[in-house]
């Protein structure tokens, strides 16, 4: 499979896409021609476990990777995570479901990716033969950062800089991070929001004299972050696995439709679902939920993007972004696949902070799309009420989802062609990520430290406290570097040698 920019420029292989993280153009890779699976393969799809649903997926975009190693690197990416299912799907009632993406060794969804990119990347190396030493930059909302550096810990020829903005993510990302274990890593805080440091490392990854700097020190630039198609593909797989243990447990027929709430920030695990559907997977509506930074709901709605807006810092901190990056790869496709428009929208978001869709294009968005976002007040209240109705403990970005959900359902209510689906909301993270906002929503008490959190959530839920936030608490902090946006890139020299 080929792989195409976003903004017309020079294609790649699967393998270069993934090594070289976006384009040099400045855009991001999509797939030359979006992959199909049949009725047939979907039926076949069925007596496959987690990782051979994964590697049959990942197998459409990189066909050049052996099957056989795509399928054990799969194998031993998932046998990191808590339980037998990595990816659980929970009934709640008739109806209503919950994919639970957070048993993997950072509590959250980015694991399910970040634990085979390093593979992709490694291997990917090898294919196109590329010998020199990676670095691999992230900017982080709190949880890809700490998931990459899991994945990529000690790894050989690998180096990773994580950046996140020192007062946007929660304690808890914070600790998970600065207890960082392995040789190879370095963390810095910098002084902004994620906007900023989303913005400065794309900056490097823009510049020919930065990666010509680094290249004087043996080092080529890669990228973890969600517009990584590395990142993308295997999300895309948990849509697919979804919808089987929908019908392999008789909630559904083959064929019926599905649709998926989703929280979105970088909108990469929501562009997964909508890559899915266009596959072949039979979804109904993607529902694009929102915090209070509600850039992408209002998109949705008008079709006008306007980052020109303030910013607030919300209890779901990993939706704390006004700059969606993968959007770029909705509008591509929207456009019916015209690189020029694509160019000439992302420069004036750039410059203007805006840009706006034909009314075509956002009848074609609104065909599949629903936008809607949850204020702080609105979210404390759905986790309320959703464990006094079903006694489970949802986290503050999945609570965003379920509120959203809720509208959307509302509204087919009252749309009296609109035949009953089944809806799967997709679960983020752990509560026990997020423990003093999760507790406030469910007694409305406050508690001072987020381990007094986990321990009084435990007592009146249900849900296991993951292994690996229990340990946090022995771990001694290795990193307090804090930088401004426009000094990220002396730090990345730096550590690069
Ligand atoms: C990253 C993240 C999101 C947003 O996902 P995108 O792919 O960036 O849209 C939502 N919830 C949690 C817990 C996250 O870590």
């Amino acid at each position: 499979m080929r792989f195409i920019s976003t903004r017309g420029g020079a294609g790649a292989s699967g393998a270069e896409a993934v090594v070289r993280g976006m384009a040099e153009d400045g855009g991001l890779y999509v797939p030359e021609t979006i992959p199909a699976v049949g009725r047939e393969e979907l039926c076949s799809m069925l007596e496959m476990s987690y990782p051979e649903r994964a590697a049959f997926i990942l197998g459409k975009y990189f066909d050049e990777y052996p099957e056989d190693e795509l399928l054990e690197a799969l194998t031993d990416a998932y046998a990191k995570f808590e339980g037998e299912d990595p990816v659980p799907l929970v009934k709640i009632e008739e109806g209503l479901y919950l994919l639970e993406l957070f048993h993997g060794p950072t509590c959250a969804f980015k694991d399910i990716a970040l634990t085979v990119l390093p593979y992709l990347l490694r291997k990917g190396c090898d294919l196109i033969g590329v010998r020199s030493e990676v670095l691999v930059l992230a900017a982080t909302s709190g949880d890809t950062g700490k998931a990459a550096m899991e994945g990529f810990k000690d790894a050989k020829g690998v180096k990773i800089a994580v950046f996140y903005p020192d007062e946007g993510v929660s304690k808890m990302q914070k600790l998970q991070m600065a207890t960082q274990e392995g040789e190879n890593v370095d963390v810095v805080a910098v002084k902004g929001n994620f906007d900023d440091c989303q913005n400065a490392v794309k900056k490097i990854f823009r510049s020919q004299e930065c990666r010509d700097k680094l290249k004087e020190k043996g080092v080529v630039l890669s990228s973890a972050n969600s517009i990584n198609v590395g990142r993308l593909v295997p999300q895309i797989a948990y849509y697919f696995s979804a919808y089987l243990d929908l019908v392999s447990s008789e909630q559904i027929a083959m064929g019926d439709r599905v649709d998926f709430a989703v929280p979105a920030g970088n909108f990469g695990n929501i562009l997964a679902a909508y890559y899915a559907k266009r596959m072949g997977l039979p979804v109904g509506a993607l529902v694009c939920a929102s915090n209070r930074n509600n850039v992408l709901s209002d998109f949705m709605q008008k079709g006008i993007y306007d980052r020109k807006r303030p910013f607030y810092k919300t209890m779901s901190p990993s939706m704390d972004i006004l700059v969606s990056s993968n959007l770029e790869r909705l509008i591509f496709e929207l456009s019916g696949r015209d690189a020029p428009l694509t160019v000439e929208r992302m420069k004036s978001l750039a410059q203007t902070g805006r840009y706006s869709l034909r009314p075509e294009e956002l009848q074609a968005l609104q065909e599949t799309f629903f936008g809607g976002y949850a204020g702080e007040d609105e979210t404390v209240e759905c986790i309320y009420e959703f464990f006094e109705e079903f006694n489970y403990p949802l986290d503050t970005h999945t609570g965003v989802a379920m509120h959203v959900a809720r509208q959307y359902a509302r509204k087919r209510e009252d749309d009296p062609s609109a035949e009953p689906r089944p809806m799967v909301v997709v679960c983020t993270a752990s509560p026990y990520k997020f423990p003093q906002a999760v507790y406030y929503a469910l007694t409305g008490n406050d508690v001072k430290d987020s381990f007094k959190g986990i321990k009084r959530i435990n007592l009146i839920t249900a849900m296991k406290v993951p292994e690996s936030l229990k340990e946090l608490r022995y771990k001694q902090p290795r990193f307090k570097t804090l930088v401004a946006p426009d000094k990220i890139f002396e730090e990345v020299l730096n550590f690069a040698g």
